[in-house]
C-alpha cells in the first residue's frame, strides 16, 4: 500500500492547505460581495472640473426631511439606488456635505404640499452618499431628471440636476447637459446609478 504512504509532515501540510484554501476563496468572495454593496471609491479620472450648476426649477421646497431613502410604502416606480461621492476640485473627498434631493413621482408629478420624494442627507466622512428612490417619471418639456442641491460645510450651494443615459428626451431638452448623466446599470429588477459631484472648494 505504498500509495497511501505519505510522510506525516507532508500529510499535515496537505491537510492544512485543504482547509486554508476554501477559507481564502470564501474571504475573496466576501470581499467581492462587500465591494459591490459599498459605494465606489472616488476616482479622479476625468474629474477635477466642478459639476455644472443648473436651474432649481419651480418645485424646490426648503426643509425637506433628513432621509437617505425616499421610498414609501406602496410607492410606484422602478427602484434605483444612486451612489457616489462629493470631491473637491483637487479630487479630495469632502465629508459632511449636505445633499438635498427632490424629484417627480413615476407619473411626472411633484408633491408641492408635503415632502413625498424629497429628502436631504449628509455625505459620510469619505464624502460618500447613497440615495434610494424611484426612477422619476416624465413631465411636459423635460427629460428624466433628479434635482439636487449640494452644499459643503460653510460653502455656497451648488444646485444641479442628474440625468439618465439613453433617454430620448435628452436630445430635445435644452436644459440637459451630457456631463450630468449618471452611470446607470440594471440590477435584478432595479437600477443602480452612480455620480460623482465635484465642488469648487
Ligand atoms: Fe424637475
Amino acid at each position: 500500500m505504498t500509495r497511501n504512504r505519505i510522510s506525516r509532515p507532508a500529510r499535515r501540510t496537505f491537510l492544512r492547505s485543504a482547509i486554508v484554501l476554501p477559507a481564502v476563496v470564501l474571504g475573496r468572495r466576501r470581499a467581492l460581495a462587500q465591494s459591490t454593496i459599498m459605494a465606489p471609491t472616488p476616482s479622479c479620472v476625468d474629474k477635477g472640473a466642478p459639476t455644472l450648476s443648473q436651474t432649481a426649477g419651480p418645485f424646490f421646497k426648503p426643509r425637506s426631511p433628513e432621509r437617505a431613502s425616499l421610498l414609501e410604502p406602496n410607492m410606484r416606480g422602478t427602484r434605483i439606488v444612486v451612489t457616489g461621492a462629493v470631491l473637491s476640485t483637487r479630487c479630495r473627498p469632502i465629508p459632511g456635505v449636505l445633499l438635498d434631493f427632490w424629484q417627480a413621482d413615476d407619473q411626472g408629478r411633484y408633491d408641492n404640499t408635503a415632502f413625498r420624494l424629497r429628502g436631504h442627507q449628509f455625505a459620510d466622512d469619505q464624502g460618500r452618499y447613497r440615495l434610494e428612490t424611484i426612477v422619476p417619471g416624465l413631465y411636459t418639456g423635460r427629460t428624466r431628471h433628479i434635482h439636487v442641491r449640494v452644499q459643503a460645510p460653510n460653502q455656497t450651494v451648488l444646485t444641479t440636476q442628474l440625468y439618465f443615459p439613453d433617454e430620448p428626451g435628452n436630445r430635445s431638452d435644452f436644459i440637459f447637459r451630457p456631463e450630468l448623466v449618471m452611470a446607470v446599470r440594471d440590477e435584478s429588477g432595479a437600477k443602480a446609478g452612480a455620480f460623482t459631484f465635484v465642488l469648487d472648494v
